[in-house]
C-alpha cells in the first residue's frame, strides 16, 4: 500500500503571520509531498512497501531512511504547532517539566537554544528518555526513535521551514514558533 501525504491539522493560512500560507505551499505541498513520492518510488515492489513507516525508519538507512523519517518528522512537526499556540505547558506535562528542567522558562530557553544552534539542516526536540524529559537536536532526517527516545514535540530548522518568511533569520522563526505556535497539548498527549 502506497504511503500518502497526511492532512494538515489546520488551514494553510491559520499560522499566519508567523508561518505564511506560501511557506506551507512549499514546505507541505512540495517538500513533504516529495518525501512521500520518493519513498513510494524507493519501496515499490519491495518488502518495505507493506511495512509501517515506523518499521521502515527503524530498519533502514540511506535514501529509504531519509525519506521515511522526513515523512514522519513533518507529520509530527505540523502537529507540534497550532494557531494561538505558545505559552507554557500545563498539568502533568508542567509537573514533569518543572521536575526535569526546573521551570517552563528553562525548557523554553533550552529548546530555543537547540533550534537556533543546530548547525545546518535538522530538528530540535523535546523527548522522553528513560522516564526523563530532555531537549535534543538532530541533523538532517535523524529523529528520536532511532535513539531509543520518545518524541514529544519538534521544531523544523531546515532552511525551507523559514526562508520565505524570515530569510536567513532563523532565531526570529524559532522565537515565533515558541511564542505563538508551539502546541503544548500535543506534547502532553505524547507522554508515555
Ligand atoms: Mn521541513
Amino acid at each position: 500500500m502506497a504511503f500518502t501525504l497526511p492532512e494538515l491539522p489546520w488551514a494553510k493560512d491559520a499560522l499566519a503571520p508567523h508561518i505564511s500560507a506560501e511557506t506551507l505551499d512549499f514546505h507541505y505541498g512540495k517538500h513533504h509531498q516529495a518525501y512521500v513520492t520518493n519513498l513510494n518510488k524507493l519501496v515499490e515492489g519491495k518488502p518495505e512497501a507493506d511495512k509501517t513507516l515506523e518499521q521502515i525508519i527503524l530498519a533502514s538507512e540511506g535514501g529509504v531512511f531519509n525519506n521515511a523519517a522526513q515523512i514522519w518528522n513533518h507529520t509530527f512537526y505540523w502537529r507540534s504547532m497550532k494557531p494561538g499556540g505558545g505559552g507554557k505547558p500545563t498539568g502533568k506535562l508542567l509537573e514533569l517539566v518543572t521536575r526535569d528542567f526546573g521551570s517552563a522558562d528553562t525548557l523554553l530557553q533550552q529548546l530555543g537554544e537547540a533550534a537556533k544552534t543546530q548547525f545546518g539542516s535538522g530538528w530540535a526536540w523535546l523527548v522522553e528518555e528513560g522516564g526523563k524529559l530532555k531537549v535534543t537536536k538532530t541533523s538532517n532526517a535523524d529523529l528520536p526513535m532511532k535513539h531509543g527516545q520518545k518524541a514529544l514535540l519538534t521544531c523544523d530548522v531546515w532552511e525551507h521551514a523559514y526562508y520565505i518568511d524570515y530569510r536567513n533569520a532563523r532565531p526570529s522563526y524559532v522565537d515565533a514558533y515558541l511564542q505563538h505556535l508551539v502546541n503544548w497539548d500535543f506534547a502532553a498527549k505524547n507522554l508515555g
